[in-house]
């Protein structure tokens, strides 16, 4: 069935008030390495992992605004961070999917959410049964995301752009993941009381607060454990750090960027006093997002393995929905047509699997300051009122619940005249059509005395514009089907319209 069964109209502007990133921590997460891991790393071997399978995860996406239902998060830039989540999944053969609708929450508290304690409290009041749930806000109380074990993942809109990695990194948080540098969190003491000193070599081990970052909500516990200090000779590191052995040692635990082989400038000594840089191509690492990559074969099977034992709700057995393997073509109006500036209705070709479209409607050419649309499970779009007279860009970028990499269509152009409703048009236009109804290819004329009709357009139901040609002061109408068309005619005074009644 083909009905429009949800629409909203999100408005952006070029400018936004989003959080600058570089002001935020990478990462609220000090997740210690939870005793599920430390039991799967004392004999990986034995635990099924399915490496073979595509295992699919179900996501809910929640886009939070402010209580008037502004500043949600684009959807483009949705489409574009799913795409980027399940590039960097797709190595460990985990992908991810929407279970349901993309949800918009519209609260200006949850929005900006300066703890944690608020951001759980969000999801809580919101989250949907047996899916991943992420919410998307302005601030996730001053990180760019974390991820509650017992909740969610929050993400901070301005980390959440084009070629961002926080998504998948909260992700991998969710699948059981630790930081490399785990027990740093805090510093080399969990209150941040003592701070890394990469002079000197490291201690042989770091204590770390994970208070919030349990399996489950416990408030009136403080929750404060013991890291062993990962080794560069790997004597320790199937239970230093992360427990991973091909994450190699990393102390870094704020933003850092990488040099040419995507390692820190940053260099560190580890307790044996032996140097060594961080490895900036690691998702779960606080390398900025041009140094990442990858998750280890570690990190995958552990994953995998956590997935299949401690979330086996989240592995979806329904098949996926086919690839899109093309973009969506434009039907009407294009090329500039004529089009009613209170009655335009966009059309386009249904993309085969397609579900969903994202629609823009811009007056530039570049897009920069646009409307932007949801259809769901249909192919047109009527629009509001628009500015009379003026051109309009507009384009349109199909996905459904498992593909979201599919490229925009080309752009197409309209240009609004102004127009009335029907009743109206018909009463106190001063251009008088006749004869009304006219027959499909006959002549008709114009009364308008004020001014010469210089040029007339026929328009059909659906957008079509047709140029009629004039003999003695009389218009010659195409063969055209049966239907109430609009008559548009040019004159030095400006454009009138009219309905005029085709018979056939
Ligand atoms: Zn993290």
């Amino acid at each position: 069935m083909w009905r429009t069964v949800f629409l909203t109209l999100i408005w952006l502007l070029t400018t936004n008030a989003y959080l600058h990133a570089q002001n935020l921590r990478p990462c609220g997460n000090t997740g210690g390495a939870s005793p599920w891991l430390k039991n799967y790393q004392r004999n990986p071997n034995a635990w099924r992992k399915a490496n073979d399978t595509l295992l699919l995860v179900p996501l809910t996406v929640h886009l939070v605004g402010s209580d008037e239902g502004f500043g949600y998060f684009p959807l483009v830039g949705l489409l574009n961070a799913l795409c980027q989540l399940n590039a960097d999944f797709s190595q460990a053969n985990i992908q991810f999917f929407l279970a349901g609708p993309i949800r918009f929450v519209p609260n200006t508290a949850w929005d900006s959410h300066s703890t944690i304690l608020q951001g759980a409290a969000m999801m809580f009041a919101n989250n949907v049964p047996n899916t991943l749930n992420c919410y998307i806000v302005t601030d996730a109380a001053s990180n760019c995301g974390y991820n509650l074990p017992y909740a969610g993942i929050a993400l901070t809109k301005s980390c959440s752009g084009a070629g961002s990695h926080t998504w998948a990194h909260e992700a991998g948080h969710a699948l059981g993941l630790p930081h490399p540098f785990l027990g740093w969190e805090g510093g080399v003491r969990h209150d941040n009381s003592v701070p890394p000193d990469f002079s000197n070599p490291a201690p042989e081990f770091v204590t770390y607060d994970y208070t919030l970052f349990k399996d489950t909500l416990l408030l009136d516990t403080l929750i404060i454990d013991t890291a062993w200090v990962e080794r560069v000779d790997g004597s320790n590191c199937h239970f230093a750090a992360d427990g991973f052995c091909d994450t190699s040692p990393d102390y870094l635990a704020t933003r850092w960027n990488c040099n040419a082989n995507r390692q820190s400038a940053q260099t560190q000594l580890d307790p044996d006093g032996i140097a060594f840089r961080s490895d900036g191509t690691l998702i779960m690492s606080y390398a900025n997002d041009a140094c990442q990559t990858r998750f280890t074969d570690e990190q995958t099977a552990a994953m995998r393995a956590f997935l299949l034992d401690r979330r086996p709700q989240w592995v979806s057995v329904q098949p996926p929905q086919p690839p899109l393997h093309s973009a969506a073509a434009l039907a009407s109006p294009v090329n500039g047509q004529p089009s009613p500036h209170n009655a335009t209705v966009l059309r386009w070709i249904a993309v085969p699997s397609a579900t969903q479209y994202v629609i823009h409607l811009s007056r530039l050419v570049n897009f920069g300051v646009r409307d932007e649309f949801l259809v769901v499970n249909d192919t047109t779009l009527a629009l509001g009122e628009l500015l009379p007279n003026r051109t309009y860009y507009w384009r349109v970028r199909a996905f459904n619940a498992y593909h979201f990499c599919s490229p925009w269509s080309q752009a197409a152009t309209f240009n609004t005249f102004l127009s009335t409703a029907v009743s109206e048009l018909e009463q106190h236009s001063p251009l008088v059509v006749f004869p009304n109804p006219a027959g499909s290819g006959q002549f008709i004329a114009f009364s308008y005395k004020a001014a010469p009709v210089r040029t007339a357009t026929l328009i059909s139901p659906w957008g079509q514009c047709m140029l009629l040609t004039e003999q003695g002061g009389q218009w010659r109408l195409p063969a055209v089907s049966p239907g109430v068309y609009t008559i548009r005619a040019d004159t030095e005074q400006g454009i009138l319209v009219q309905r005029l009644v085709v018979w056939p």
